[in-house]
């Protein structure tokens, strides 16, 4: 079997504190790749979870919603690194409401972390990429290109990531740097344990493979499209759902 090889690569996870993120970052790192963990609050301590003597962890606080911390990230990992081969745009929040019931705090703080912020981080990574090439890839959703009920801000973040995903890939394959997306369906985390047990019911009847995700199903998705064995693949939006949406 080919065994994928990222040493020497460095990668950049936002939201790896937990769930999908760090599910991500562990993969990465176990295929070879220096990877750099991002999140609002992270601890040192992470570190020691990672499999493996050769691991390389690094850990970069920061909130992606402020574009200084954004741009002191990418700073960072250039004066450490000196290079960026792989961006998972991973970090969202959710905060699901009611239309009538939506605030204004929930609209910036969701559009801020899950859209703006991977704007901001696709357009300081990709400078830095454009040395030798990369992948990009950022965490979409089933609801982006479907919609949910109570999810009006999420969803419409979420599909802004998908139109982010497609112009980047145009722009910046020129310059060997492939961006695509992974739009995960119900994924057992923190993010959907606030959803409540009905909802969880109800959901998996609309899971073809009869069972909720796993963050390491999404982060063998997302190792692919990370490695070169996706090398001819880019603009993609690929569903890890699944069977949820066929
Ligand atoms: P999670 O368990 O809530 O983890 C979210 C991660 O993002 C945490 O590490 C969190 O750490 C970080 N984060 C949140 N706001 C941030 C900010 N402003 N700056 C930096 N980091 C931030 O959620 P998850 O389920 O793993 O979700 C990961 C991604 O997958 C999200 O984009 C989510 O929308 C997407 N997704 C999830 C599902 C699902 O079913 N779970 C389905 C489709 C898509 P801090 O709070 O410490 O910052």
């Amino acid at each position: 079997m080919q065994r994928i090889d990222l040493s020497g690569r460095v990668a950049l996870i936002t939201g790896a504190s937990r769930g999908i993120g760090l599910a991500i970052a562990q993969r990465l790192a176990a295929a070879g790749a220096t990877v750099v963990l991002n999140a609002r609050t992270i601890d040192e301590e992470i570190i020691a979870t990672f499999d493996g003597p050769q691991a390389q962890v690094f850990v970069l606080p920061g909130d992606v919603g402020e574009p200084e911390a954004v741009g002191q990230l990418i700073k960072t990992i250039f004066s450490r690194h000196k290079r960026l081969d792989i961006l998972v745009n991973n970090a969202g929040i959710m905060r699901p409401a009611p239309i009538g019931m939506i605030s204004d705090d929930d609209i910036a703080q969701t559009l801020d972390t899950n859209l703006a912020g991977v704007i901001h981080l696709i357009q300081s990574a990709s400078r830095l990429m454009a040395r030798s090439g990369g992948s990009i890839v950022n965490v979409s959703s089933v609801v982006g290109a479907k919609g949910a009920a109570g999810q009006l801000v999420y969803a419409a973040s979420k599909a802004g990531i998908i139109g982010a995903t497609l112009a980047a890939s145009k722009e910046l394959a020129q310059k060997g740097i492939r961006v695509n997306a992974v739009a995960p369906g119900y994924i057992d985390t923190d993010m959907t344990a606030k959803l409540g047990d009905e909802v969880r019911v109800q959901t998996l009847k609309s899971i073809g493979l009869g069972r909720a995700g796993t963050a390491e199903d999404v982060a063998d998705a997302v190792l692919f499209l990370a490695s070169d064995l996706s090398r001819y693949v880019t603009g993609q939006i690929l569903g890890v759902d699944g069977g949820m949406v066929i």
